[in-house]
């Protein structure tokens, strides 16, 4: 778990970077303007949550490219959060779902990714672009400030669990890109406690490259829990925000809230991503 001291040199940085860079939209390289000069409402038809606001990331995009981003907004799949067009307003699941045994309670992406949100994320993942995740990271905060099924999470300070990476893969990437968004998320929900309690066991070829079925194939025995022995108890009996940077298919997520239920012995996993490809 990072200190304090650990965030403050981190926000030290960002703030030493914005001096020596102009600050600049990251979706167009324009100028970027002040929050109070633009702010749009969007409405959304699921009950009594609160109505998203736009203009929440004027601190990286200029309202036009913000304009762009998708939020994912009611109706959705109350399991994978896959989302569709049109209103309703009781929970469905959908197609995909009906068949499937996922570990996970249910899945909520904040944005559609598609456009410039996975412009971005290819940029923080492939192309060494960590500056973004404070972006990234505000991005999927939009999940816990807007969806009510995760309204309880800070107040009973449920777990943040990165999926992991190989050790391989870390060494190659620098980071990981999902623990990079739990940080910039817990300086927004300073209840949510950091545990990266997962491991990866086996160097498997990336997941966007193969079909659905063989993706399940390629993660068996690809996850465990840490080798420390007293983060076993970090998540027994509680609710678990597993966190990501986009679901596709969701196999990734649900193999790893089912080691974090059978061998962590969590009481049940919730997935957050920042995208819902
Ligand atoms: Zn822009
Ligand atoms: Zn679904």
């Amino acid at each position: 778990m990072p200190s304090r001291a650990t965030l403050l040199l981190q926000d030290l940085s960002e703030g030493i970077l914005g001096l020596i860079y102009p600050s600049l939209c990251v979706g167009c390289e324009g100028p970027l303007v002040k929050p109070e000069q633009t702010k749009v409402t969007v409405e959304t038809s699921w009950p009594n949550s609160p109505v998203p606001v736009y203009n929440r990331f004027t601190r990286w995009l200029c309202p036009e490219c913000e304009s762009l981003l998708e939020p994912v907004c009611p109706p959705f799949c109350s399991l994978c959060g896959n989302a569709f067009f049109g209103r309703s307003t009781v929970a469905f699941r959908c197609a995909n779902c009906s068949h499937r045994r996922l570990w996970f309670d249910f899945a909520r992406g904040a944005f559609r990714g598609e456009g410039l949100t996975r412009e971005l994320i290819h940029r923080f993942k492939y192309e060494n672009h960590l500056e973004l995740r404070g972006l990234l990271g505000t991005m999927l905060g939009e999940t816990l400030g807007n969806d009510p099924r995760l309204a309880a999470a800070e107040n009973e300070r449920w777990p943040l669990v990165p999926v992991p990476l190989h050790s391989r893969r870390f060494r190659e990437r620098g980071y990981n890109q999902a623990w990079e968004l739990c940080l910039t998320l817990r300086r927004r929900f300073p209840g949510l406690p950091l545990a990266p309690i997962l491991r990866r066991t086996r160097y498997t070829t990336m997941q966007a490259s193969l079909h659905r079925e063989d993706r399940l194939n390629n993660l068996q025995g690809a996850f465990a829990l840490s080798r420390l022995p007293w983060n076993r108890h970090r998540v027994s009996g509680r609710t678990v925000l597993l966190v990501d940077d986009v679901l596709t298919t969701g196999a990734t997520l649900s193999e790893c809230a089912r080691i974090l239920i059978e061998e962590g012995r969590a009481a049940r996993v919730i997935a957050i991503t920042l995208a819902r490809g």
